[in-house]
Formats: C-alpha cells, structure tokens, sequence
C-alpha cells in the first residue's frame, strides 16, 4: 500500500531579477556579535560557532507577518541571510563561498520568554524560535550583483524608530565560515539559508508595528506585524 498526502509546501523566495526557488532547511546562527552576546548575558565563543533550526515553513516573506501564540515576549533579531545555490559536505573557504547563491534581509523572530524558560531547564531553544512566521526574508539579491558580503551597515528600524545598528565586519565568524561550519555536520543543500546572527539592540515588538530593515546593498525589508 502506498500512503498518501499532501507533500510539504516549501515557500519560494524571489530574487532581484524576478526569479523564484524553494527554500530548503533554515540555520541560524546565535551569539555571532559580541555586543548582543553580551545583552543576553553571555559572551561569543571564538572556538566554534553556535546554531539551531527553524522548521522550512517558518519562512514567510510579508506585507503581514502574525504575531505568535504562545509568547508575550516577541523580540526582533535582524540578520544577514545567505541563500545557498549548491550543497555539499565539509566545504573548504573557497568552496563555502562558491556555495553562496545571493542574500537578503532576514528577522529572527523569538519568543524570548519561551527561550528564556528553555535555557533555564536546559531544553533544547526550538519552541523559542520555530513558529509560523518565524523567520522573514526580504527579496534575495544574487551574489553576482553584490559581491561577497563581509562588511557595510545593518539596521532595523520599528515604526520609524532605530532599534538595532551594526556592521556586519562585526560579525565573529564570517558567512563563509559559518558554512564551512554547518558543512562539517551535515551535507548542505541548495536551497538552505543561513541567517547569520544578530547585532545588539534586540527588543520586543507587538502587533501593529511597522519593520523597515536594510543592509546595505540589499533590498530593504518592509512588513507589519499583525493579530494571529
Ligand atoms: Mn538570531
């Protein structure tokens, strides 16, 4: 007998030229620039990176991204994302960053309350960070029209407030090190995304508010947050 159902629906970013592809596994990386380390009460280890999952179908591209249940919490992370356009296993510099196909602007979003209780009891961040609409990626600009990205500003402003300011040289572990990083765990694919980390300035944000970020070279990310 064969079972049958509905296949997953992996959502589909846009690029800069109008081009469509499906993302794969979604990676982030934690505590990459020390002065947000250093708000959440730790420091950057600089022996290895650090990182968890989202679940694919956390990725959501706006207008609208809905407020989670299960928090009242919800802070804001904006992130350096690198679109993967080839996979592979235990990839050299060289080969990481031939692996890149472009990046966009990303939000982490994160149940702080709910990430906080798990650091508490030593369980796993998931429930902190995998929900709907959990991950927001902006318009992916290919690498061929911006280059290797490894420094220039990275902000986010919430109802045209500045919230977060950094640069993305302040990074610990660079983009191509980071996925050398995740190659030497597991085969990487075309499709996986790296969200990169976060600069200091995390907050929480509610529903009615108005995100503009921007990195630059990129595409900025417009979207509001809306009631489930
Ligand atoms: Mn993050």
């Amino acid at each position: 007998m064969t079972m049958q159902w509905n296949s997953p629906i992996h959502p589909e970013f846009t690029t800069t030229h109008g081009d469509t592809a499906s993302i794969n596994r979604v990676f982030c990386i934690a505590k990459n620039y020390a002065e947000h380390a250093r708000e959440m009460g730790a420091e950057v280890d600089r022996e290895a990176p650090f990182h968890f999952q989202k679940s694919f179908d956390a990725v959501v591209f706006g207008p609208t991204v809905r407020y989670p249940r299960q928090t009242t919490n919800l802070h804001h992370e904006v992130e350096l994302v690198a679109v993967l356009g080839q996979g592979g296993d235990q990839l050299s510099l060289a080969e990481a960053e031939a692996a890149i196909y472009g990046y966009a602007v990303g939000i982490d979003f994160t149940r702080r309350d709910r990430q906080a209780e798990a650091k508490e009891k030593g369980r796993p961040w998931e429930i902190g960070k995998s929900f709907d609409d959990a991950a927001v990626l902006g318009v992916v600009t290919p690498k061929a029209d911006c280059g290797l990205l490894a420094q220039g500003a990275i902000t986010l402003d919430v109802n045209g407030e500045r919230r977060q300011s950094g640069d993305l040289a302040q990074m610990a572990f660079q983009t191509v090190e980071l996925i050398a990083y995740l190659s030497t765990l597991q085969t990487l694919k075309p499709g996986d995304v790296v969200f990169t980390g976060t600069p200091s300035g995390v907050g929480a944000v509610v529903a009615g508010d108005h995100f503009r970020a921007e990195i630059h070279g990129l595409t900025p990310l417009k979207f509001s947050l809306v009631s489930a």
